[in-house]
């Protein structure tokens, strides 16, 4: 038997993961990226895009689960939320958890992503037959563009910010984004992690407060994801996000109502790394 290992090509982390290779699931190309399937024996499937561990069967549930709930557990009745991105249908799984969301619209601008996702991994993208369910497959740039006080919560679950996921952190997005949140709306975006790509978060971080009167960030520490320390930044027009706003009632492994509070930096930590002169 060879060993076989699967070496990550992260367009921003100054480290490579490498995961050992059981099976080789899908290999294809899009008319947008790469796609992989594999299987690895601690991880169990692994969806990759463009040489990316996006999200695999073991932990996937900790970023869906903190992408999900803490928006709108903050939104006091989120009817209407949007997902930009999102194609292996684990955010999607968990907004539909709660009984509140009336319509959930997925706008992933490439739908190979879905098909491979609803073929090999069943448990992540299994709630794309919700009646509630709206998938769109266009540049969510562009299709945010037509709403105005549309969404309670808009959630952006997308690549790194290269290529054709980097608009979607541009000032200029998160101006639409504004635009297409209700007056009371909350909007999350996964922004990379702490450790390796702090200009990143900063950069964000500082184009939101441009915009939106409540500016946070929370984290979620994640295994498969370089730096491991992962951010994601929420811009909000009314609420505070710190705390849930209603009783948590999902079912959840990891997210709480304890944990929810307990995601959010404290607050002297968070000024001192958005600060430029602040280095590690
Ligand atoms: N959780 C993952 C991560 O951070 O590694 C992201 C998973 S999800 C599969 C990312 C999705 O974003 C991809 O399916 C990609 O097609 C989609 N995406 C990237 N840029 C986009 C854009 N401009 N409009 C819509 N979808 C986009």
């Amino acid at each position: 038997m060879m060993d076989v290992f699967f070496m990550e090509r992260d367009p921003y982390a100054p480290i490579r993961h490498c995961y050992p290779v059981e099976n080789v699931l899908y290999h294809g190309k899009s008319q947008y990226q790469e796609i992989t399937v594999l299987e690895s024996p601690y991880f169990g499937r692994v969806l990759v895009l463009d040489g990316v561990a996006q999200c695999d069967e073991k932990f996937e549930f900790i970023y869906h689960e903190f992408m999900a709930h803490v928006p709108l557990y903050a939104h006091p009745n989120p009817e209407t939320v949007l997902i930009i991105g999102g194609g292996d249908g684990g955010v999607l799984r968990e907004v539909l958890k709660h009984p509140e969301v009336k319509r959930a619209v997925l706008v992933d601008i490439d739908k190979e992503v879905i098909e491979v996702s609803k073929r090999f991994l069943p448990t992540i993208a299994c709630a794309f037959d919700d009646p509630r369910v709206i998938v769109l497959n266009e540049d969510g740039y562009k299709y945010i563009q037509d709403y105005e006080n549309e969404f309670d919560v808009i959630i952006v679950d997308s690549t790194d910010p290269v290529g054709f996921a980097h608009v979607l952190t541009t000032e200029e997005f998160f101006k639409y984004v504004y635009r297409a949140l209700k007056e009371d709306g909350i909007y999350v975006g996964q922004t990379e992690s702490i450790y390796y790509h702090m200009e990143i978060v900063r950069r964000i971080q500082k184009t939101l407060r441009k915009i939106f009167p409540i500016v946070d960030l929370y984290t979620a520490v994640i295994p498969g994801y370089a730096g491991y320390w992962w951010t994601m930044s929420v811009g909000s027009k009314k609420y505070q996000v710190r705390e849930p706003s209603r009783e948590v009632k999902v079912q959840t492994k990891l997210y709480s109502e304890e944990m929810h509070k307990h995601a959010f930096l404290p607050k002297g930590f968070y000024e001192k790394i958005l600060s430029d002169d602040y280095k590690f």
